[in-house]
């Protein structure tokens, strides 16, 4: 009976959809590793340690009042930000990912045709929030050394643009900003464009030269800073991200929010991170060290990586880009191809970085 109802909708006049939906791509998610291991996937930057136990303690105690709905404000975990970064806590706004907060901003920016800025191959939400917007993308290519180019992204500001993001360090090449490209830039774009600097993976930074996005947003009204507790805090299965903004723009974020997205759960967690931080900052060292030793080695055999301050390593391959990330998946490998410029790959804990590297070193020898 089902299958007929279905069948017979099927004939009716098409649904009424916004046009520039036609031309919206689905979210791609990192590819699953060949045997179906998630220890295997290298394709999404997750935190490849499991939940310490002190938080899920916090988790599982947290699970027992689900039949209520979360508080909307995390305001817990909004003071407790607030605090730790001297900020007041209307400063400071919870998100269900860092990803729903840059897709609130670009909410709250553009009407249809305005325009999105930001770097490519930069974090790859980008376009798809500005074209679900119905908002225009103005991507300006990264320079040589697959950083951001500043200058380019200046000039390529016009009386459309809305919104700029800055991707430091940049997903998916690892490079950063400096503090001193950053600030001449900020010079440069009017203050009625809000400046989103993506610091998605700051807790991996260890270049002192790097920007500080918080530092920046003490004495300029239009920039906001995103991060999240997926990367370094490992709760990306949570959904639980936030922003630091003056009062109009994390007003703003406030309004477009989806109510109650942000599971109590989720804030509860985030607020056992917060306790457990030195445990989990001691994981991002050894991530930091397995960083530096699997770019060494990749580098031995003759192919160039930039400097990544993430949790991640570039490998600028070009037209062997494909046949690198199929050579990993056959291996039972997966990393991130970006089609014809390279390849994404997730840093993980020796065992498996030692199995990456061995399976890189054959394609690279070969190719
Ligand atoms: C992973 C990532 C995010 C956000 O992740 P959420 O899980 O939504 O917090 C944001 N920006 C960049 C650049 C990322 O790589």
């Amino acid at each position: 009976m089902k299958a007929t109802a279905l069948g017979n909708a099927e004939h009716a006049a098409q649904p009424h959809l916004r046009p520039h939906l036609a031309d919206v791509a689905t979210y791609k998610p990192g590819r699953p590793a060949g045997d179906g291991s998630p220890a295997r996937k290298l394709s999404a930057n997750e935190n490849p340690y499991p939940p310490l136990p002190s938080v899920l303690d916090v988790i599982s105690a947290a699970a027992t009042t689900i039949n209520r709905y979360p508080d909307p404000a995390s305001d817990a975990l909004v003071h407790r930000l607030a605090e730790s970064h001297g900020l007041a806590p209307e400063q400071v706004v919870i998100g269900a990912g860092s990803v729903a907060l840059c897709q609130q901003l670009v909410n709250a920016t553009t009407a249809p045709g305005d325009e999105v800025l930001y770097a490519w191959p930069s974090f790859e939400a980008y376009p798809l929030i500005t074209r679900l917007a119905d908002a225009r993308s103005a991507e300006v290519e990264l320079d040589r050394h697959a950083r951001h180019d500043l200058s380019a992204m200046a000039a390529h500001i016009t009386d459309r643009t809305r919104l700029i993001f800055v991707c430091n360090p940049n997903n998916p090449t690892g490079t950063t900003v400096t503090r001193t490209a950053l600030e001449d830039f900020l010079a440069r774009v009017p203050t009625h464009v809000i400046v989103a600097i993506d610091e998605a993976y700051r807790e991996f930074v260890r270049d002192s030269d790097s920007a500080d996005g918080l530092e920046l947003l003490r004495t300029r009204p239009n920039v906001c800073v995103l991060r999240t507790f997926s990367k370094a805090y490992g709760l990306a299965g949570l959904r639980i991200g936030y922003a630091f903004a003056h009062r109009e723009i994390a007003d703003a974020l406030r309004k477009t929010a989806m109510p109650f997205s942000v599971s109590s759960i989720a804030q509860a967690a985030a607020l056992a991170s917060l306790d457990a931080e030195p445990e989990l900052l001691d994981r991002v060292d050894a991530l930091i060290g397995e960083r530096q030793r699997l770019a060494h080695r990749l580098e031995r055999c003759g192919i160039s990586i930039p400097r990544s301050e993430a949790n991640f390593l570039w490998l600028p391959l070009g037209e062997d880009t494909a046949g690198f990330a199929a050579h990993c998946h056959n291996a039972g490998l997966s990393v991130r191809p970006f089609a014809g410029a390279g390849v994404r790959v997730s840093v993980a804990p020796p065992e498996i970085n030692a199995l990456f590297l061995n399976v890189a070193r054959t394609y690279l020898r070969n190719a």
